[in-house]
C-alpha cells in the first residue's frame, strides 16, 4: 500500500513535520512535489506566474480548484434556435452600432459570428454597453431570441465574456464545460489550462487515497485520482460537480474530524469540579425567580446539571432567541456552583450589559448571602485591588464583569464555572483562555445571534449545544414596519408621540455617534474580523436621514419631540455617564433614549414598547434582530420602525425580511441566503476557517453531512484504526498546531 501513505501534504508549508512512522520517502512523493517549471509545458517563464498564484510544485495544480466552469453543453448554433426559449450562442464580435429608435431610445447592438451566420444583440438605453464589446472578443449570449428580418436576435441578453481560447478545442471536438481559473497578469487562460491538463495526465496517479474504499462507498464519493480528473478535465457538469464535490468533502472532512479532536481534548483533559444539584438546591434556586421556567429553559437546565456533574468540564453553547429567558438560566448554572461551595464568573462584552445583568441579579439575590461583585473599568485601583482580593481569597462567589476578568492579576481562588454572555461578541480565542490549570472551570456560552448551522457546526463544534426555541409566555411580536419616505415619516414620529403619551418609552438607533465614520471601541465584533465575507457591509448613505446620535439628541428636542424628556447612551460616553442614560430611561426619567448600537445586546427596560432606527440599511440583518429585541418585552404591544431612503433591492430585501419574520432562526437563514454564494476563492479567506475548497455558504449540506462522518467516524474508533492511518495523519498534519491537537492518542 505504498500509495497510501500518511503524507498528503500538498500545502506551502516548508517544513515537513515528520512524524516517528514516516516511512522513507516513497518516489511518488517527490515527483508531487516537482518545481512546477518542469511539468509538461510550463517552463521557467509561466512557473514564475505561477508562483504568484501560489503554485508552485505539480500537485499545487491539481489542487489549484478551478474559479468556476463555463457550461457551454446548452449552446445552440443559430441552426437550433428556436423562438422564445431560454438559449445561448457563442460567437465573436464583427460589429457594433447604435443609433436612435422612432420613439426616441437609444437602441445599442453587437453582431457576433457564430460560424457562418450572424446573430445580434440589442440593448435599449444603455450607450455605455457598447464600449464593453471590442472586435474579435468571444461571447455567450443568453436569452430568449427572436427572428428579426431574417436574423436572430437576443433582446437583453445575459452576456459572458470568454477568454478567446475558452472555447476553442484542442482535438476538434466540442468541450462542453470548461473550466476557469483565476489568473495573473501575464498568464493566458489556456496556459494553466494546458498545464492543469499535463499535471494531471502525468501526476495524478501518484495522488494518495486518503479514505477507505467503504467510507467513499457510504458517502458516494469518487476516489480522489477521479475526483482530481473530473475537476479539471470534465466531460459534464455532472462530472465537474461530482469531482469538485469530493475534494469540498474532504477538505471539510478533515476539517472536521480536528474540531472532534478537539472536543476529544475538552473531555479527556484536565477534571473538572463535580457540582451536584440536590433536590434542595433546585427548590431554593427556583424560589429566587417570579415566575416558572418555560419548558425549555427547564430543558437547557437540565442540559447543564448534567454536564456539572459529569467531573469533565462543561463545554456547552446555549443558542436562544432575544427575550428567550437566558439570565435565568445563567442564574440558575451559577447559584449550582455557588451551592457547591465554588466560585462563578459572568462575562459580558459591554460594562452596559455586566451593569445590566448586575442589577437583575442582585435584586433577585438581595435576600440571600452570596457574596457578589462586579469588576468592570470604571473602578478606582483601590476599589480594583479590593475586588481582586477578594477573588483571589475566595472572599467573593459571584463575580460580574467584562473582558477584564480575563485579564492577568485575575485569580480565582476556586472557579468552578464561566458564563460567556453573548459570545459572537468574544473571540473564538478568549474562549480557550479558561481552560489552563489543574481543573478547569466548566464554561456556558450564550449567544441570542442564531447562528447558521453550518457555521455554529464548524465554528463553535466543540462545543456541546442547547438549542432553546421557546419564549416566556404573553410575548407579543414586534410589529415592524419599513418607512421609507418624508410623509410615512412624519406620521411615525406622531405615532412615537402619542405611545410616549400613554406612557410608553422609545428607543432611537443611530449608525453611529457623531459627525465623523469613527466606530465605537466596544462594537468592535470580533465576529467580523473571524468572518470578513459574513460580516455585514455598511451601505453608502444618500439621503437627508440623521446618522449621528449626538446631532440627532438635538434635533429632536427641537422638533419631532419637542418637550418630551430625551436621553442619549453611546459608547464614546464614560462608563458612569452610561450606567447614569441607562438608569434614567429605565426609571422612566426620560421618555425616549437615543443610542447607538450600545443597546444591542441584553438591555432590558419592559416598558420600552417602540423603537426607531434611523438609516436602517446601514445595519445588518442579524443587527437589526438584536435591535428589535430590546423592545416587546412588557405587556405592551412593540412596534419597529426602519428609517431607510435606500432603495438598493438588497436593502429593501432585507428591511422587507424584517417586516415580514419575528423568528431569529429564521431571519438568521434569509441573512445567509442574501449575502449569497460570494466566490470561491473568497472562502479561502475565512480566516477562522482554514478551508481550502469548502464553502460555508454554498456547501452547508456537506458541512452537515461531514459533521456526521467525522462524528461517527470519531466514535466508531474507525477514526484510530489502521484503515484511516493515513487520514489521521493528514489531519493532524494539517491542524495540529492550528487547533493546539496532540499528535498521539
Ligand atoms: P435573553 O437574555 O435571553 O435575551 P432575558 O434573560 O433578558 O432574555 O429575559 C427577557 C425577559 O423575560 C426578562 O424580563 C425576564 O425577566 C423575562 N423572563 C425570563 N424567563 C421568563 C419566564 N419563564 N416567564 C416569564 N418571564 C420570563
Ligand atoms: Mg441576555
Amino acid at each position: 500500500m505504498s500509495d497510501v501513505s500518511q503524507n498528503n501534504e500538498h500545502t506551502r508549508r516548508p517544513s515537513r513535520v515528520t512524524t516517528d512512522q514516516q516511512v522513507e520517502s516513497p518516489d511518488w512523493e517527490d515527483s508531487l512535489q516537482t518545481p512546477v517549471q518542469f511539468v509538461r509545458g510550463v517552463g521557467p517563464e509561466r512557473a514564475a506566474l505561477l508562483a504568484k498564484l501560489d503554485i508552485r510544485v505539480a500537485i499545487d495544480l491539481l489542487y489549484n480548484a478551478p474559479r468556476d466552469v463555463l457550461d457551454l453543453s446548452n449552446v445552440r448554433t443559430p441552426a437550433q434556435l428556436e423562438a422564445g426559449l431560454q438559449q445561448s450562442v457563442c460567437g465573436s464580435v464583427v460589429d457594433t452600432e447604435s443609433r436612435m429608435t422612432s420613439n426616441g431610445k437609444t437602441m445599442s447592438a453587437v453582431l457576433i459570428r457564430c460560424g457562418r451566420a450572424f446573430v445580434r444583440g440589442v440593448w435599449f438605453n444603455q450607450p455605455w454597453i457598447l464600449k464593453r464589446f471590442f472586435p474579435d472578443n468571444v461571447v455567450l449570449f443568453s436569452g430568449k431570441p427572436k427572428m428579426r428580418s431574417g436574423r436572430w436576435e437576443f433582446s437583453n441578453p445575459h452576456t459572458q465574456w470568454l477568454e478567446n481560447d475558452d472555447a476553442a478545442t484542442e482535438d476538434g471536438l466540442p468541450v462542453a464545460v470548461i473550466p476557469r481559473y483565476g489568473l495573473t497578469d501575464g498568464l493566458k487562460m489556456y496556459e494553466i489550462r494546458r498545464a492543469t491538463k499535463a499535471a494531471v495526465e502525468d501526476y495524478v496517479d501518484l495522488i494518495p487515497e486518503l479514505l477507505s474504499p467503504e467510507a467513499l462507498k457510504a458517502w458516494k464519493l469518487p476516489g480522489i485520482r477521479e475526483a482530481i480528473r473530473k475537476l479539471h478535465l470534465p466531460k459534464s457538469m455532472d462530472e465537474y460537480r461530482e469531482g469538485h464535490r469530493r475534494l469540498v468533502f474532504q477538505d471539510l472532512v478533515e476539517f472536521q474530524l480536528a474540531i472532534e479532536l478537539r472536543r476529544r481534548v475538552w473531555w479527556s483533559g484536565v477534571p473538572a469540579p463535580k457540582m451536584p444539584c440536590t433536590a434542595k438546591i433546585d427548590s431554593r434556586i427556583r424560589r429566587l425567580f417570579p415566575f416558572n421556567l418555560t419548558p425549555g429553559q427547564n430543558q437547557a437546565i437540565a442540559d447543564i446539571v448534567t454536564d456539572l456533574n459529569a467531573g469533565r468540564p462543561m463545554h456547552r453553547l446555549l443558542q436562544a432567541d432575544v427575550g428567550s429567558g437566558k439570565t435565568a438560566i445563567a442564574m440558575y448554572a451559577i447559584l449550582v456552583a455557588i451551592a457547591n461551595g465554588h466560585q462563578a464568573a459572568l462575562m459580558t462584552p459591554t460594562e452596559l450589559l455586566a451593569t445590566q445583568h448586575w442589577q437583575t441579579i442582585d435584586k433577585a439575590l438581595s435576600h440571600s448571602r452570596v457574596k457578589r461583585r462586579m469588576l468592570t473599568g470604571n473602578l478606582t485601583p483601590a476599589q480594583r485591588q479590593t475586588v481582586l482580593d477578594e477573588i483571589r481569597t475566595g472572599e467573593v462567589q459571584l463575580i460580574i464583569g467584562t473582558q477584564s476578568l480575563i485579564q492577568k492579576g485575575v485569580k480565582f481562588s476556586n472557579l468552578g464555572l464561566v458564563v460567556i454572555d453573548e459570545q459572537h461578541k468574544f473571540g473564538v480565542g478568549q474562549r480557550a483562555q479558561f481552560s489552563t490549570g489543574t481543573q478547569s472551570p466548566h464554561v456556558l456560552v450564550m449567544t441570542a445571534t442564531p447562528i447558521p448551522r453550518s457555521l455554529c457546526m464548524t465554528q463553535f463544534g466543540d462545543l456541546d449545544l442547547t438549542t432553546m426555541s421557546d419564549m416566556p409566555p404573553g410575548r407579543q411580536e414586534v410589529k415592524t414596519f419599513r418607512v421609507y419616505n418624508v410623509n410615512t415619516r412624519k406620521r411615525a414620529w406622531k405615532f412615537v408621540r402619542d405611545r410616549l403619551q400613554e406612557g410608553r418609552q422609545v428607543y432611537v438607533v443611530c449608525p453611529r455617534v457623531g459627525e465623523t465614520e469613527e466606530e465605537d471601541a466596544q462594537l468592535e465584533l470580533s465576529f467580523d474580523e473571524e468572518f470578513p465575507e459574513l460580516s455585514e457591509k455598511p451601505q453608502p448613505v444618500v439621503e437627508d436621514l440623521i446618522g449621528s446620535a449626538e446631532e440627532l439628541f438635538e434635533d429632536l428636542q427641537k422638533n419631532e419631540l419637542k418637550g418630551f424628556n430625551v436621553g442619549m447612551v453611546h459608547g464614546r460616553m464614560n462608563a458612569q455617564a452610561k450606567a447614569d442614560a441607562m438608569e434614567a430611561f429605565r426609571t422612566g426619567e426620560t421618555q425616549a433614549l437615543v443610542s447607538t448600537t450600545v443597546i444591542e445586546v441584553g438591555v432590558d427596560v419592559s416598558n420600552a414598547s417602540v423603537m426607531v432606527i434611523q438609516q436602517a440599511e446601514r445595519f445588518g440583518l442579524s443587527q437589526l434582530h438584536q435591535l428589535r429585541g430590546r423592545i416587546g418585552r412588557g405587556k405592551h404591544q412593540g412596534f419597529c420602525f426602519l428609517f431607510s431612503d435606500a432603495s438598493a433591492t438588497d436593502v429593501v430585501k432585507r428591511l422587507s425580511a424584517m417586516e415580514k419574520y419575528t423568528d431569529g432562526f429564521k431571519i438568521a437563514e434569509v441573512d445567509f441566503d442574501l449575502r449569497g454564494p460570494g466566490d470561491i476563492l473568497g472562502s479561502r479567506q475565512h480566516g477562522a476557517l482554514p478551508l481550502r475548497f469548502g464553502h460555508l455558504i454554498k456547501d452547508r449540506k456537506l458541512v452537515e453531512e461531514t459533521r456526521d462522518a467525522a462524528v461517527e467516524l470519531v466514535k466508531s474508533g474507525q477514526f484510530d484504526g489502521p484503515l484511516l492511518a493515513p487520514l489521521k495523519s493528514a489531519v493532524l498534519d494539517r491542524f495540529a498546531e492550528l487547533m493546539d491537537l496532540p499528535r498521539s492518542g
